[in-house]
């Protein structure tokens, strides 16, 4: 139980997610006094917030996991490759109460300032609860992707429906059957909720500002045997995530680009297309990042098979990025995204043509009409 008198630490960490929950393990072993302090009413950060429908990983679940208990590893039986949010969040609940670290974190904890009191030696942080709390040592665990950026509309405070930014989608199940959704963004939230929603509601619409490219996910589920075998190459996997770019299990393909031929690169590209995660960025050819032709023969590759995907050719070319090529920005992975359009109760709409022009009661007003609906998502991402 937190003694909220307290006001000295020889710690404060500040975020309670995976990096905030891993400082605490590491700090309670050494004996050192501390405590987690975060703004959310509890643990597990980007994955308690972020409920939105669609929300997952894709980083293999695996890899995702802990690494420093073998007990945790042979305990743990992710259920997916690319495990979801909900199960994410039991996952950290069941680290946290399998160490017994929740008696160490104190949550509805915004830290509103923090300056260093050179006189004391010591770090003074103001509570927005109204404690003020001090500490030799302060560890900021605050997440990259923890304060999101909602647009910034005229009117939007002015909707008579739901609306919210996908990182505060409600706990509570939100009822999307029979219902006129917006999302608004196609990033790798908007993908991941358009892809999940698409033949649930009545009818979505999609304003566009600018594609992403993306590529399938190739999600599925972990057998007993296949979990056993992970278990079993746990030490192998970290081995590899240690030395590849963003600690992911794909390694480059190492042959030149231009040393093998056409033909072989595209045998390359229909096997990576259909692999799980993230292959089809990071093991591919290593020219795709450095030289230009590489990557727009790469980048023409994947145009192809959206236009294969999207019956609409006129919507197909909407859906394909021309201001960069595959892979120099961080790749989006869906599940049925391009097959979502081809739906009839799908539509695109590119706001670079009829720009948004205000949220109204009922919805949203472009410059070329007005739109109802129930529900407005904005899945407009994060300030870095
Ligand atoms: C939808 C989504 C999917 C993702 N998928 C992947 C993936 O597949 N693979 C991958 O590697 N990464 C992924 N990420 C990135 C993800 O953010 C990191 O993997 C990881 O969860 C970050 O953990 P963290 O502990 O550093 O930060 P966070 O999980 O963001 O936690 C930070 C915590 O700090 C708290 N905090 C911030 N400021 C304050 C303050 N002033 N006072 C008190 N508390 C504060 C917040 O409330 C939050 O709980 C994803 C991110 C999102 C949003």
């Amino acid at each position: 139980m937190i003694d909220k008198t307290k006001s000295h630490y020889e710690v404060l960490v500040i975020g309670a997610g995976v990096a905030g929950i891993y400082q605490i393990k590491l700090l309670a072993d050494l004996g050192v006094d501390a405590t987690v302090l975060d703004a959310a009413g509890d643990l597990g950060g980007t994955w308690y917030r972020n409920r939105y429908p669609g929300a997952r990983f894709d980083s293999e679940s695996y890899t995702y996991g802990f690494s420093f208990s073998k007990e945790l590893l042979n305990e743990w039986h992710w259920k997916e490759r690319f495990s979801s949010q909900p199960e994410n969040l039991r996952y950290l609940n069941y680290v946290a109460d399998k160490f017994d670290l929740r008696k160490y974190m104190q949550f509805n904890c915004k830290v509103d300032a923090m300056r260093f009191d050179e006189a004391n030696d010591l770090w003074r942080l103001k509570i927005a609860d109204g404690r003020e709390l001090t500490c030799r040592f302060v560890v900021m665990a605050v997440g990259l992707l923890s304060i999101p950026t909602p647009p910034r509309f005229k009117g939007m405070d002015q909707f008579k429906g739901r609306s919210f930014h996908t990182f505060y989608w409600p706990q509570a199940p939100v009822e999307m059957a029979g219902k006129k959704v917006a999302v608004i963004g196609t990033g790798a939230t908007g993908i991941q909720v358009i892809g999940e929603i698409a033949d649930k509601v009545a009818e979505l619409t999609v304003f566009q500002r600018r594609p992403n490219w993306s590529a399938p996910l190739n999600n599925g589920p972990i057998s007993d045997a296949e979990m056993a075998d992970i278990r079993s190459r746990y030490d192998e996997i970290f081995a590899t995530c240690s030395r590849t770019p963003g600690g992911f299990e794909h390694e480059p393909d190492r042959r030149g680009f231009y040393e093998v031929s056409p033909e072989e690169r595209q045998a390359l590209w229909d096997r990576l297309y259909d692999t799980p995660g993230f292959a089809i960025w990071l093991r591919n050819f290593r020219e795709i990042f450095t030289d230009e032709k590489a990557n727009a023969e790469f980048s023409e590759y994947v145009a192809n098979r959206i236009r294969r995907r999207v019956k609409d050719q006129a919507v197909a070319e909407k859906l394909i990025p021309r201001d960069h090529g595959f892979g120099v920005q961080r790749v989006p992975m869906e599940t049925h995204y391009f097959e979502a359009f081809n739906r009839d109760n799908v539509h695109l709409v590119d706001i670079t043509e009829t720009p948004i022009v205000e949220v109204t009661e009922t919805g949203l007003r472009t410059t070329e009409r007005d739109y109802d609906f129930d529900i407005i998502v904005y899945a407009t991402g994060f300030t870095r």
